[in-house]
């Protein structure tokens, strides 16, 4: 039962996690991708000065290309950086550059530092970006400037929590950087979704970590874990998507079971489990 047309309304998600290596980038661009193939009109906005996500996206973001650095530090409209994906009609990405890395820096002596993608993105939901349905925002491994314009820009928190050891360490952390921005730029960001990612069901581990992370946050953790999968971590190196890669692989059909279970919660007003989201 996946709706062939997008019906809900638009979401802009900020997909953060200040540890490295968790599944943000792997997340934001298979959920993106899952989304167009349900319909909606997707934008990844690429905030990592390491470009993953328009890698995965096969987006061209070498030096000369414009990309988010202009938009947060030149003020660029955004309409002039964003490109389609070859993977997808409804596929868009503003992609990063290295010059990034520099604007955690540069941000710093600017006027509403904080402010600038929320100002940008803005703008351009309302003029040439007015049919993007959702809003992917791929963050660094950081709780700087970058990641504080995301959570400013955005309404909604996705955390990919990978299933290993130390999965909730570093999450109170976060915590705090949503609740302040909250009560200083951002009074309506919700932590709405977590996702568990790198699932290994062969191991008491992943099990262990998931069932910690859902008695924490019982109300945000989608039902649907995204298994280890090496699918999902080859297709990258294809310029792809898994849900292009190879559209059957239980990577691909996770990430697709995902994205109808973040739709769902959000049409059925009283739905608070993922267990009434239905997915099966
Ligand atoms: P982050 O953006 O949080 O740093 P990535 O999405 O880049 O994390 O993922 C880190 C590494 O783990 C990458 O090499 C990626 O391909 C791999 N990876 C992510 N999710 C999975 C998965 N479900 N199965 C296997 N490998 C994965
Ligand atoms: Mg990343």
């Amino acid at each position: 039962a996946i709706p062939l047309e997008y019906s809900g309304r638009r979401r802009i998600f900020t997909v953060s996690n200040q540890k490295g290596g968790v599944g943000k980038t792997t997340s934001t661009v298979n959920l993106a991708a899952a989304f167009a193939h349900m319909g909606a009109t997707v934008l990844v906005v690429d905030l990592d000065p390491q470009g993953n996500a328009s890698t995965a996206l096969s987006i061209p973001h070498n030096a000369e290309t414009p990309s988010v650095y202009d938009v947060l530090v030149e003020e660029r409209p955004l309409s002039e950086v964003v490109q389609q994906s070859p993977e997808s009609p409804r596929l868009f990405c503003a992609p990063s550059t290295i010059h990034l890395a520099g604007a955690e820096i540069e941000l710093v002596s600017l006027v509403a530092r904080e402010r600038r993608l929320r100002t940008a993105l803005e703008k351009y939901l309302s003029t040439t970006g007015a049919d993007i349905d959702i809003v992917l925002i791929d963050c660094p491994p950081s709780l700087g400037l970058l990641t504080i314009n995301a959570f400013t820009a955005a309404d909604e928190v996705l955390i990919p929590i990978q299933c290993e050891y130390y999965a909730l360490e570093g999450l109170s952390q976060l915590m705090g950087t949503v609740s302040m921005i909250q009560k200083h730029l951002n009074p309506t960001l919700a932590l709405s979704t977590i996702l568990l990612t790198m699932y290994d069901g062969r191991t008491r581990l992943s099990q262990q970590v998931a069932d910690e992370v859902r008695a924490h946050f019982a109300d945000q953790v989608l039902t649907t874990v995204i298994p280890r999968s090496v699918r999902i971590s080859e297709a990258p190196s294809f310029g792809q998507t898994v849900i292009a890669y190879d559209g059957q692989s239980v990577g691909a059909v996770a990430y697709r079971e995902a994205a109808v279970e973040i739709v769902r919660r959000d049409q059925l007003p009283d739905v608070a489990t993922g267990e009434a989201a239905g997915i099966s």
